[in-house]
């Protein structure tokens, strides 16, 4: 997403409780990837704040694991084995979700991959992280998307990404263009950009093509999410769907080794607030920033 298109939150005035509750125990969410970390802990907040949750992760003992945490401290959320990275488990998914509930207010595909430590840049298991990264939350959401009520409420897909893959990142000026041109941006040229990446990776050249340098693989998927949550925003604006992009900032998860500016428990407030944005404040096409600090007290929502 182009760098006009972010929105700067701030911590304190960050949290769902400050929002008049217009969702009920009918209100329906998913969370991918929910195990742990952020995932985790928006399925907590969800629950509390009294939605219908599924926590779904791609390991049935570790998910169920999860929901036994979270039933220990009184939260009662449903669970689904779902691995983002496999067309099927999300054909398996989608049934069960469909059967099950029939509709869905909020999709938060949160599910990632890192294989770097903080400061190696490998881009080994680049293909692992695209699939994961980028072709789980658009395939997902594909599926998905015939099922949101699109009631009077808005339904809400928010994808968790990062600022990681921000356009600015890139070096490559022609890609850079590409990408900034939102009013014929497609989805072909975001997957050719995809497939680009990857045959630079299997035959050596990636590191002069211009890719952002940090987290190279993790960056150009989170990359490819933003861009397409752009063309799903438009395509839904004013179809009942808003679709958003989150970067929770540095923030102490698995994926840091334990490091961050921030815990899971703090961004998912910030997570789960945007979320359950009013009709009123709800954009779509929009990529929010969580800042770590808030100096001047307000939010610039
Ligand atoms: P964690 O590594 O703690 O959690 C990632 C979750 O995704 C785990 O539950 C993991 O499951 C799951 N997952 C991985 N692959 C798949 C898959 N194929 N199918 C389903 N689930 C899968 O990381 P975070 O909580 O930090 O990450 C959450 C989101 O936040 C990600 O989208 C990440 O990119 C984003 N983010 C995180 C930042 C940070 O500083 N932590 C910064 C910016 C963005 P399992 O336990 O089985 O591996």
């Amino acid at each position: 997403m182009s760098d006009e298109e972010t929105r700067t939150i701030f911590f304190a005035s960050s949290r769902p409780c400050t929002i008049a509750r217009w969702w009920s125990k009918e209100t329906v969410a998913i969370v991918t990837g929910a195990n742990k970390g952020i995932g985790f802990e928006l399925v907590k907040r969800l629950a509390e704040l009294g939605l219908t949750v599924v926590l779904t992760a791609r390991d049935d003992g570790r998910g169920l694991e999860a929901v036994r945490a979270l039933k220990g401290e009184g939260l009662d959320v449903h669970f689904f084995c779902l691995d983002v990275s496999n067309s099927n488990s999300i054909k398996t998914f989608a049934s069960w979700f469909q059967h099950t509930f029939g509709v869905l207010d909020i999709l938060i595909n949160n599910a990632a991959v890192s294989f770097n430590d903080l400061r190696e840049n490998s881009v080994k298991h680049a293909e692992t992280v695209i699939r994961t990264n980028f072709y789980g939350p658009k395939l997902l959401t594909e599926a998905l998307l015939p099922l949101f009520r699109c009631s009077p409420f808005g339904s809400r897909v928010l994808n968790i990404s990062s600022r990681l893959g921000m356009i600015n990142k890139l070096e490559n000026h022609k890609l850079k263009e590409i990408l900034k041109d939102e009013e014929n941006l497609s989805e072909n040229q975001i997957e050719g950009m995809l497939n680009l990446f990857l045959q630079s990776v299997k035959n050596g050249t990636w590191k002069s093509y211009g890719w952002p340098q940090h987290w190279t693989d993790y960056s150009v998927s989170k990359l490819a999410l933003n861009s397409y949550s752009k063309i799903l925003a438009k395509q839904y604006k004013g179809n009942g769907i808003s679709v958003n992009c989150f970067c929770p900032g540095f923030t102490q998860t698995s994926m840091t080794g334990g490091k961050g500016m921030h815990t899971a428990d703090a961004v998912a407030d910030v997570g789960a607030w945007l979320a359950l944005l009013p009709m009123e404040k709800l954009q779509t096409g929009k990529f929010y920033v969580l800042e770590s600090h808030n100096h001047s007290n307000h939010s610039k929502l």
